[in-house]
């Protein structure tokens, strides 16, 4: 048996180390089978600091057998027994809580102070707020004939395949596995390759209390590993978080197997900015909604801000200052408000869609914020902020997703125009109004075409709160207890005659 990286340290680099090369199958961490793996790179500066098990069908056969094995007996365990233990799953990860952020920020260089610290604690509430949800997985009684009874129960599914992407895995991995164990499900999941340390150390923690093989993690390529996932006979349902492109793929495959599918995908949120505004507060909620903290790797990021044309230049300017204002350095770093770019593939896309806003005739590029000077950094995968104006509707920086700290400003003139021009997107996952008209605010809200619209506000998920995009964005909801209902169980008829 491989040793368990469970040793009491809070060095990152130790703990990435300890957890090179294996997936969490069955209770126990194991290498791949057929022995092979691949870097795990720090982006801050391009040093290896891990490997992860280059899992492939093989893996993920062993890991769905387990997880099948597994969900017999865990369907049979109470439900609010099953939330129990969530929660116990909760208190040992909020303990964990600063060991799993330096991890966070040592793979996906999101800044240990503005990003990796709240993500690793959300992941605790999220555990917390579904371990407490066992006790509602009820059913009805339908009145039907006064001489039959006719029930509905909550049945579990079966094994969950889970897939997530890199920029908030924790988080993610979270909003997918305590709903789908509490309902009596297994899961396996399936890491993003660039970011397989943290989740795999949230196994062990786990482990401690679940039973083995009802979560299992593999890590690979997404071919290679992720899609054997979808296949698998065994597997009766799959949640999925990524690109929309991947998410095509993967709706595809399970539609093959008619089993249910859950997809988050990607965004372009607009945030609109009335004149009537708080200015200081609509700045300061700008500078959040951005997420330039996690390099607008995110996928409810303000990408477009649309503001009224009496405060436009003076929203820019204040903008300008505020992203200036920023830090960015070594995401481990208390000082550091920006940390890095995930790898060099999204670095170069990124830069591209930079350089395509620089040569568009009438644009003009605010490129925000210093490059830190720290020479050990200078490999690392550091992109300064930029703030566009002047490009048009039609620019590809307006319409596509670019998951890179790149947003664009232009005025508006009418409420209306704004709102068309708003849902005149491919996606509909987020949206912001500011404004102290709420009357307005909430008629916009109500024909933005979105998932999540907030007014005066750009929280990000919350675990008791509905989330999922409409159009590109997605398919179904994921946090609260009508996604745990929703999409984690079926709801099975049972009639009885009493005569
Ligand atoms: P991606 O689609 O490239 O990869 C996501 C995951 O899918 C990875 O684990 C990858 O290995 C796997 N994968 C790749 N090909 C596969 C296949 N053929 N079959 C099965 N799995 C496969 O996305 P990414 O670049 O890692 O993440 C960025 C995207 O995720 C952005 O578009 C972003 O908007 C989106 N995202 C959405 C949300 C949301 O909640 N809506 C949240 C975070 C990120």
């Amino acid at each position: 048996p491989h040793p368990t990286p469970g040793a009491p340290t809070t060095d990152p680099f130790a703990l990435a180390k300890a957890l090179s090369g294996l997936h969490f199958i069955g209770g126990a961490y194991a290498p791949a089978r057929s022995g092979k793996s691949f870097a795990v790179v720090n982006p801050a500066t391009g040093e290896q600091v891990a490997t992860a098990a280059e899992g492939d069908a093989a893996d993920v056969d062993a890991a769905v057998r387990n997880a099948s094995e597994a969900q017999k007996k865990w369907a049979k365990v109470p439900a609010r027994k099953r939330g129990a233990m969530v929660h116990q799953c909760a208190a040992l990860i909020r303990e964990h809580v600063e060991e799993l952020a330096k991890l966070i920020a040592l793979e996906t260089g999101k800044a240990l102070r503005t990003e990796s610290r709240v993500e690793a604690g959300v992941v605790a509430d999220v555990f917390e707020f579904f371990g407490g949800l066992g006790g509602e997985l009820k059913g009805e009684s339908v009145p039907f004939d006064p001489k039959v009874l006719s029930v509905t129960v909550r049945e579990p599914l079966g094994v969950v395949g889970a897939i997530i992407p890199w920029n908030v895995p924790m988080l993610l991995m979270a909003l997918k596995i305590a709903p789908a164990l509490v309902a009596g499900n297994s899961v396996v999941v399936k890491s993003a390759e660039e970011a397989p340390l943290a989740v795999l150390r949230i196994c062990e923690l786990m482990n401690r209390v679940l039973p083995p093989g009802v979560f299992n993690m593999v890590s690979g390529y997404g071919p290679e590993c992720g899609a054997p996932l979808v296949s698998h006979p065994l597997v009766r349902k799959v949640t999925f978080t990524g690109s929309v492109e991947t998410g095509k793929i993967v709706y595809k495959t399970a539609a093959e197997k008619l089993i249910p599918v859950t997809l988050e995908l990607g965004g372009k949120s607009p945030m609109i900015v009335f004149s009537d505004c708080d200015f200081e507060k609509t700045v300061a909620g700008a500078l959040t909604s951005m997420r330039f903290t996690r390099q607008g790797q995110s996928c409810t990021a303000a990408s477009r801000i649309y503001v009224e044309r009496p405060i436009h230049d003076r929203f820019v300017e204040a903008m300008k200052r505020a992203v200036d204002a920023m830090v960015m350095g070594d995401p481990l770093d208390e000082k550091t408000d920006i940390g890095t770019i995930i790898s060099h593939g999204q670095f170069e896309k990124v830069q591209g869609f930079i350089e395509e806003g620089k040569n568009t005739a009438g644009a003009t590029a605010h490129v925000c914020s210093a490059m830190p000077k720290d020479p050990s950094l200078k490999k690392g995968l550091f992109l300064q902020p930029v703030i566009f104006t002047g490009l048009p509707r039609d620019s590809r920086l307006v319409r596509e997703e670019i998951f890179g700290p790149v947003t664009v400003i232009a005025p508006f003139d009418d409420p209306e125009a704004v709102l068309e021009e708003a849902n005149d997107s491919e996606y509909g996952l987020a949206a912001s109004i500011w404004t102290n008209n709420l009357k307005v605010g909430l008629d916009l809200a109500h024909r933005l075409e979105a998932g999540l619209v907030q007014i005066n506000q750009n929280l990000v998920v919350q675990a008791n709160l509905s989330y999922g995009g409409v159009k590109s964005s997605g398919l179904g909801k994921e946090a609260s207890l009508e996604a745990m209902l929703e999409h984690f169980t079926h709801k099975k008829t049972i009639m009885a005659r009493m005569d």
